[in-house]
């Protein structure tokens, strides 16, 4: 890894090496040192001066807005976040695009500065460090064009990596699982889970992973200020049911691992959607980034693409699928997401789910909304909707948000 890092190993010597890990497979022990050997192949976090730091880390999703609602939640319960965060990947989101829909929030901070206001406030996020586990990125990208990225020990090693350069000591990880993730069965998402717990533990960290289900988007919008907005009113205690549950389920399981009862983490955690008091360290936080924090308190002051269209139901009967996949690329054609890396985004275009799995539906009641600008990809994100959208003549359970834990 030090090698191929500094350009001594010829990429087509790594080339030939990932093509065999990923016919071949890794055994855990092989895998642990790759992790330990990327994450040392650039600058390594030091956050020995913070107490009780935790990160969170999502495989992604779509409507996946958790971070801006635990992360608040986490410092007001007495944690220390300083995590490093990403910006939207294919159809999947990144919350340093959703917060960018704050004006003047800003992902630059000197390392100085992130680590005084970790101490102060206990959050702090900022972009990747291009000097983070350079060794990820250099072989994600050679993954990348020899079709070697589906494979779960480079997955596993690629993501704790990043974890174990960025420092802290607790790693909390949503491995989404479904129709909108990489993982698409339960088996394929615990396999994984158990990879990365492992490799954190060998580290010497406490890691604990949930898998969750992404066969649909989470909560019920998706887009950046739209889903910084619905974020806002889970820390108001005013969130959708499925968003407010994972964000508690994950808040519980970084209480756990810092010793504390289930219960009694499972009370404090929800007493901060409650209280205020998640809600006061997100304000916190966004002042003290430079965004608006007026933004917190007036929601009707973002940016939210003024143009409506509705994906009405064909007929009446019971919503059975919306497509986690098709609402993302719907999202990527109304601007809202990059083709190419660098590209400017819309931040107020995006989808909201008026009706989730398991609701019923009258003939052409609308059961999807877009925010669009002026039309653009409109055509292309009502095709996708409307292919993602399955209405059923029986009623159907809604499928379990949290599908299980590795410890
Ligand atoms: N996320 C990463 O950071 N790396 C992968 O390989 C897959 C998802």
């Amino acid at each position: 890894m030090q090698g191929f890092t500094r350009g001594e190993i010829p990429d087509y010597q790594v080339s030939a090496w990932l093509m065999a890990v990923f016919l071949r497979g890794m055994t855990p022990q092989e895998t642990a040192d790759l992790t330990l050997a990327m994450a040392a192949s650039g600058d390594q976090m030091d956050l020995g001066r913070l107490q009780d730091t935790v990160d969170k880390h999502s495989t992604g999703g779509v409507g996946d807005k958790t971070s801006l609602i635990l992360t608040p939640m986490l410092a007001a319960l007495g944690l220390t976040v300083a995590k490093m965060s990403g910006r939207g990947l294919a159809h999947t989101g990144g919350t340093i695009d959703k917060l960018e829909s704050i004006p003047g929030w800003t992902p630059e901070l000197s390392e100085e500065r992130f680590l005084a206001q970790a101490a102060e406030i206990g959050l702090a996020l900022v972009g990747q460090s291009r000097d983070l586990a350079p060794a990820d990125g250099k072989l994600y990208a050679l993954r990348d064009v020899t079709a070697t990225v589906d494979s779960l020990p480079l997955i596993a090693s690629s993501i704790m990596s990043k974890k174990l350069a960025s420092g802290a000591h607790t790693v909390v990880l949503d491995v989404k699982v479904g129709a909108g993730a990489f993982m698409r069965t339960v088996a394929d998402g615990e396999a994984l889970a158990r990879a990365m717990v492992d490799i954190g533990t060998h580290a010497g960290r406490q890691v604990r992973a949930v898998l969750t289900e992404m066969d649909t988007p989470l909560g019920h919008l998706a887009g950046n200020s739209l889903e910084v907005l619905e974020a806002l009113s889970t820390l108001r205690g005013e969130g959708p049911a499925d968003l407010h549950e994972l964000c508690v389920a994950l808040a519980v399981e970084a209480l756990a691992a810092h010793g504390e009862a289930e219960d009694a983490a499972r009370m404090r955690a929800e007493a901060t959607l409650h209280d205020g008091s998640a809600l006061a360290k997100f304000r916190a936080f966004v002042e003290a980034q430079g965004g608006d924090p007026t933004y917190v308190d007036q929601p009707e002051k973002f940016d939210v693409a003024p143009g409506r269209a509705e994906v009405t139901a064909p007929a009446a009967g019971f919503v059975s699928a919306v497509d986690a996949l098709g609402v993302g690329r719907a999202v990527l054609a109304l601007g809202g997401g990059r083709e190419r890396k660098g590209e400017a985004i819309d931040h107020g275009v995006g989808v909201e789910l008026l009706k989730k799995p398991g609701e019923a539906v009258m003939a052409g009641e609308p059961v999807l909304r877009v925010y669009h600008r002026d039309g653009r990809g409109l055509g292309a994100a009502l095709e996708l909707l409307r292919a993602g959208l399955s209405i059923g003549t029986e009623p159907v359970a809604p499928a379990p948000l949290i599908l299980g834990r590795v410890h």
